[in-house]
């Protein structure tokens, strides 16, 4: 097989998914499957769907026409804010998207209206992350504008916590979003469809057994595709964490010094050599590197340990074992670097074939 590649195990992808919609489904909350890391994989939103999410969700249009054209049918859902200049393209393949900027959902109002289609609003809310999000006090005064949008419907409310900031959410800030939701309902007498409390952050809260108020919609893709949860990046009980692996080749492997020799000066990226001696060690140079991967974001297999990376070359010490030119390494992988290893054209997605996973039985 050609290497580099990603080797995506859709069984287990369903399983984890899987277990996620149970376990939230008791809670009363509905999954939206996040697809942006996937980069639109239609496989991948196709076993999303069998697993029981509500809906697919994607940051960037270009990952849901995508899907579109595979065929997906499923409810779909623009979870950034769209582009002026994306907004034709959001209204034909969009049912429903993020939005924080009247000027936007104007603009959604205008197009859906001359092309004979409605598009469906959520209005994300400010809760102290600071990225996305109105602030808390002009929430009412947007629902009132967009409530007066032709071919436009609001659907409901949502917030986005931990991406920026590492604001964790809690009872304090998910009540806030029940309330402000019960707020909007009286004051314009109507009934709000969504209450989006967040994405793969929000788990240990929503599964913590506490209140989980109005909040019936969560957004996942980390926890669903790598089995962890972000704020600690703590494996979440009874979900795989190898669904999607990484494999590199070696190139080069040879007993080396740990200590560079020659006036030091920068490297390329300005990174201090090796602060310890450790005498000779069997060097391996993978053919993968920062142009794929985000080297910080990739774990080796037990016993191995990453030195460095340039552009092109991973270079790990194997430990004790002695590496030929043309083995493979399987690497663990976090949500950063998955993102930028699926956007790289150099890495090959190897979308495994499926062996039925037996369903494990996990308390809690
Ligand atoms: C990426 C993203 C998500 C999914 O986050 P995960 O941590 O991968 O679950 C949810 N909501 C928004 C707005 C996002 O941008």
């Amino acid at each position: 097989m050609s290497a580099p590649r990603l080797e995506i195990n859709l069984g287990k992808v369903r399983h984890n998914a899987r277990t996620l919609v149970e376990r939230l489904a008791d809670r009363g909350i509905s999954v939206t499957g996040i697809t942006k890391a996937t980069l639109g994989s239609p496989e991948i939103a196709g076993v999303l769907l069998q697993a029981g999410v509500s809906g697919l969700g994607d940051s960037r249009i270009e990952n849901i026409e995508a899907m579109r054209r595979a065929g997906v049918l499923a409810p779909m859902t623009l979870i950034r804010s769209p582009m002026l200049s994306q907004v034709e393209r959001v209204v034909t393949h969009v049912d429903i998207s993020f939005n924080t900027e009247l000027d936007v959902i104007r603009r959604l109002s205008s197009v859906a209206r001359a092309s004979g289609r409605t598009h469906g609003i959520v209005l994300m809310v400010e809760l102290g992350d600071l990225r996305e999000g109105i602030m808390p006090d002009d929430v009412e005064h947007t629902v009132c504008e967009t409530l007066g949008l032709p071919n436009i419907t609001f659907k409901g409310i949502g917030t986005n916590l931990a991406c920026r900031s590492g604001v964790s959410p809690d009872a304090r800030n998910m009540a806030e979003l029940s309330a402000l939701a019960g707020a909007i309902e009286s004051t314009f007498g109507l009934t709000i469809e969504i209450v989006s409390g967040g994405n793969s952050a929000n788990l240990p809260w929503a599964l913590s057994g506490v209140e989980t108020g109005r909040i019936n919609d969560l957004r996942l893709g980390e926890s669903i595709l790598l089995g962890c949860e972000p704020l600690h990046r703590q494996p979440i009980n009874g979900l795989h964490t190898d669904a999607i692996t990484l494999v590199a080749e070696v190139i080069e492997s040879k007993v080396k010094p740990t200590q560079p020799w020659g006036e030091i000066a920068q490297n390329a990226f300005r990174e201090p050599p090796p602060s310890s001696d450790r005498g000779g060690i069997s060097q391996t140079i993978l053919a993968i590197g920062r142009q794929d991967i985000d080297p910080s974001g990739v774990q080796a297999p037990p016993g191995m340990e990453i030195l460095g990376a340039s552009s092109d070359h991973l270079i790990i010490d194997s430990g004790h074992e002695r590496m030929n030119v043309g083995d493979e390494v399987t690497f663990q992988l976090n949500y950063s670097a998955l993102v930028r290893t699926m956007t790289s054209p150099f890495v090959v997605k190897a979308v495994m074939p499926e062996r039925r996973v037996p369903r494990v039985v996990v308390a809690g």
